[in-house]
């Protein structure tokens, strides 16, 4: 069951030749979420083989880099015959913000788009994930957002079905998903001597924009991929904490202290390279599974016991 994340903007505030502006698209069994959708995502999504079926988008917060690119996308959908129903989620002022978005123009929407405000703490049910929205620590009301994969059941074991006397078919199913079943002989097979310890979902947390934050590092705790913003390097610490955001060596220590996996660093400003060395090398001084993002890169997400 693949977990896929393709970074489609990387930058911090204005797009430039090498990085447009936030947006992330997560694609799980088939379905796409986008997260944030700053100006020209339609296009990076071309780019990067991001289909526009998705359903839903989340956003962080409404600063220009994060939401620009909504208008085009949707009419862009609309052209394209799209009739499925879209829901924006987003923090306070999301009528407001995206509601305008919306309305830009003489168009009119040709598919039912819903807004839904969320607060940091809300936790949007799917089938077989959760989208939990967290607080972060920016100049605006933003939040983060974290996928929540629900768990899996614990692995079954065949062999030892077959040296139960346990026929294959139906009841397999049935001990699979807990249920203690009688055989003919009227033995009674419970769950435990043929399935293992329910197994954890993933966890992807996006923090969107922040200053280094102890709601990011709770939430983030074992989390197999931690996407943090690292605008800065820590020579303009000073300017990351007045403008909200963080160095690559916080988040770094956030990553450490919150023992993820593995941290992508996004969100940075346009005074680095498409590489941004500096940032890499004070990240990785403090947390080794780290990399910078690069727009078009995606990264699957394993689960953590293969
Ligand atoms: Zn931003
Ligand atoms: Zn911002």
């Amino acid at each position: 069951m693949p977990l896929q994340v393709t970074f489609l903007g990387t930058g911090a505030a204005c797009p430039s030749v090498d990085r447009n502006v936030a947006s992330i698209a997560l694609t799980r069994e088939g379905e796409t979420l986008l997260l944030d959708c700053g100006e020209g995502t339609q296009r990076q999504m071309m780019r990067y083989g991001v289909g526009f079926t998705f359903r839903e988008i989340y956003f962080t917060h409404y600063h220009a880099d994060h939401i620009l690119g909504v208008t085009g996308l949707l009419r862009t959908m609309g052209l394209q015959d799209r009739t499925a129903p879209v829901t924006l989620y987003g923090p306070r002022g999301a009528e407001r913000v995206l509601g305008a978005a919306l309305a830009l123009g003489i168009e009119r929407n040709r598919f039912p788009v819903e807004i839904v405000e969320v607060k940091a703490g809300d936790r949007l049910r799917h089938e077989q994930f959760d989208m939990v929205a967290f607080e972060a620590d920016h100049r605006a009301d933003t939040i983060g957002w974290a996928l929540v994969e629900h768990d899996r059941l614990g692995r079954f074991d065949p062999e030892r079905a077959r040296a139960l006397g346990v026929p294959e078919g139906p009841l397999w199913g049935k001990i699979h998903k807990g249920e203690a079943i009688t055989l003919e002989d009227g033995r009674i097979v419970a769950p435990a001597e043929l399935v293992g310890p329910t197994r954890r979902g993933r966890t992807v947390v996006y923090t969107g924009d922040t200053r280094p934050s102890a709601h990011v590092a709770t939430i983030a705790r074992g989390a197999d991929l931690l996407i943090h913003e690292a605008t800065f390097s820590s020579e303009e610490l000073a300017r990351a904490e007045e403008t909200g955001h963080s160095t690559a060596a916080q988040a770094a220590r956030i990553a450490a202290e919150a023992e993820v996996r593995r941290l992508v660093l996004t969100h940075i400003s346009p005074r680095y390279t498409r590489d941004a060395p500096e940032l890499l090398a004070e990240a990785r001084a403090l947390f080794s599974e780290v990399i910078v993002a690069k727009d078009g890169m995606t990264l699957d997400v394993p689960f953590a016991d293969g």
